[in-house]
């Protein structure tokens, strides 16, 4: 099947206020596939043109029948993306797998968590509610929970369809109206989705996707006077960039960047569970995760049997073309790539290398693989230990006791998520409350995974929270009312 038969949309035109264009000036930007180096089509390179057009569409979708919508109203559009969403995950699936290099299972997973997200969000947004405040006698107080208006929501490539599930469902069915900036090597799914909203009726302007370069369309978008609320997924530095744009619009945002996850075993885990869990949270989208768990800090009474075991899981592992669905595709670029195996030569030079996986005979030679690859007795303030690789590779840590755990897993300037594996369960409370960490998850892991979970940072990875209901507390804003009547 081409491309074209699977995402029914010309991709190198834009979606601006329900209408399908093509950037001015007519450029385009080409579509990779990272398994193979090959170029298999092309995507339209938007420009401020089109970012004027689609704030001011978004704009005037607020003024218009979006913005009259009930909430009732837009959550049933939101089920109805859902179910379309649903009807295509397969095809969904398989242009991931194409754009981005991840292995077909994993793409189906994200397909079907689009459709979750906007099952999820779509049944929140007329259970959005503000709140009656005991006042002065004579007074009736409460808050209203408002849109924003326009969002600008900038995603990257790692996960397009969870990433802009999560984004997009909680703005739209909060009721603000969306501009969606995707990463230009992921743009397909976006404009597919786009395509999706059109044909469950929600109404122009209420979603316009801009393709393009990030210094180009992006920086637009978090300039924009016209933009009332940023959400950013991607890397620290970019991040950075966003929120002085942003700044200087006096405008709300939520980032989540980067990560650098600890993974703590104590020496009562119960290892059978734990051992897959431990390589999977790090090894899934081959490292290409936030919350990746590519520290394991491991108790010095099991240190040596987890390493023996893990070793034995890594050289089981496969690399190997994404649509063979073997444990790891190949990472998005040729820029990632070099970036991750620059960190993987580094560390055989300074650090004890531990295991390597395996190529698959069908891995391409011009295909953007690196070998998963685990290093031992790793120093906590070694580069990799501290450093997000954004790529299959983990560092194995000892440590003595919980105080030493607990200051080697906060010893970074990240904390999206921590795991931790032990049976006492005063540990575990202890541990979760001391973490410095946006999520904690005991005796399981869920790197990318969980829907109704709030999710988000704090240091470097970012602020404010994502998914769960909690998101559509971010997509709105709180106004007070006071009625004095006596
Ligand atoms: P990477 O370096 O891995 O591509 P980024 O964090 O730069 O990761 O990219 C994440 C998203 O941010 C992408 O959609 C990208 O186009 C966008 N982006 C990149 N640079 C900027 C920028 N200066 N302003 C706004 N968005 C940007």
């Amino acid at each position: 099947m081409t491309l074209d038969e699977l995402t029914h949309i010309d991709a190198t035109k834009v979606f601006v206020n329900g209408a399908w264009i093509v950037p001015a000036g007519g450029q385009t930007l080409p579509v990779e596939n990272p398994s193979t180096g090959e170029i298999i089509g092309q995507i339209g390179r938007g420009t401020s043109t089109e970012v004027d057009a689609a704030v001011a569409a978004a704009g005037a979708a607020m003024e218009g029948d979006w913005g009259r919508m009930t909430a009732t109203e837009r959550g049933r559009i939101l089920m109805k993306m859902s179910a379309l969403t649903l009807a295509r995950a397969e095809d969904l699936a398989m242009i991931e797998t194409l754009d981005v290099g991840k292995p077909l299972d994993q793409s189906r997973r994200d397909s079907v968590a689009l459709a979750r997200y906007l099952e999820f969000y779509g049944g929140g947004a007329d259970k959005l509610m503000g709140t009656t405040i005991p006042y002065q006698d004579g007074f009736t107080a409460y808050t209203l929970r408002e849109p924003h208006g326009v969002c600008g929501v900038i995603i990257p490539w790692n996960y397009p369809m969870q990433i802009l599930g999560r984004g997009v469902g909680a703005a739209l069915a909060a009721g603000n109206a969306v501009v969606l900036k995707p990463a230009e090597d992921a743009s397909l799914s976006s404009l597919v989705f786009a395509a999706i909203a059109a044909e469950a009726g929600l109404p122009a302007g209420a979603l316009n996707v801009v393709t393009g370069l990030g210094t180009d369309v992006g920086a637009t978008l978090s300039g924009h006077a016209g933009i009332h609320h940023l959400s950013f997924t991607g890397s620290v530095g970019t991040g950075m960039r966003i929120q002085e744009a942003a700044a200087r619009n006096v405008v709300p945002v939520t980032l989540e960047l980067g990560g650098k996850s600890p993974h703590i075993v104590f020496d009562d885990a119960d290892l059978d569970k734990a051992m897959p869990v431990l390589v999977g949270a790090c090894m899934q989208n081959a490292g290409q995760t936030c919350s990746a768990a590519s520290r394991v800090l491991v108790q010095r009474g099991v240190y040596d049997e987890v390493r023996r075991r893990m070793i034995g899981i890594y050289e089981g592992l496969v690399v190997g073309p994404a649509i063979g669905s073997h444990d790891l595709g190949p990472l998005v670029s040729r820029k990632q790539q070099q970036i991750v195996q620059s960190f993987i030569d580094r560390g055989k030079q300074e650090l004890t290398l531990a295991a390597e996986g395996q190529m698959h005979p069908d891995a391409a030679p011009d295909g953007h693989f690196v070998l998963p690859t685990l290093f031992s007795e790793v120093a906590p303030d070694h580069a990799l230990a501290q450093q997000e690789i954004f790529g299959p590779v983990q560092v194995l840590i000892p440590f003595d006791d919980e105080a030493e755990a607990l200051r080697i897993a906060n010893g970074t300037e990240y904390g999206l998520v921590a795991g931790l594996w032990t049976r006492d369960g005063a540990r575990q409370l202890r541990m979760a409350r001391k973490l410095h960490s946006g999520q904690v998850f005991i005796n399981n892991y869920g790197a990318g995974g969980g829907i109704e979970l709030p999710f988000g940072g704090i240091g470097k990875s970012g602020h404010g929270r994502e998914k769960g209901f909690e998101a559509l507390y971010g997509f709105t804003r709180v106004k007070t009312v006071t009625v004095h009547h006596g």
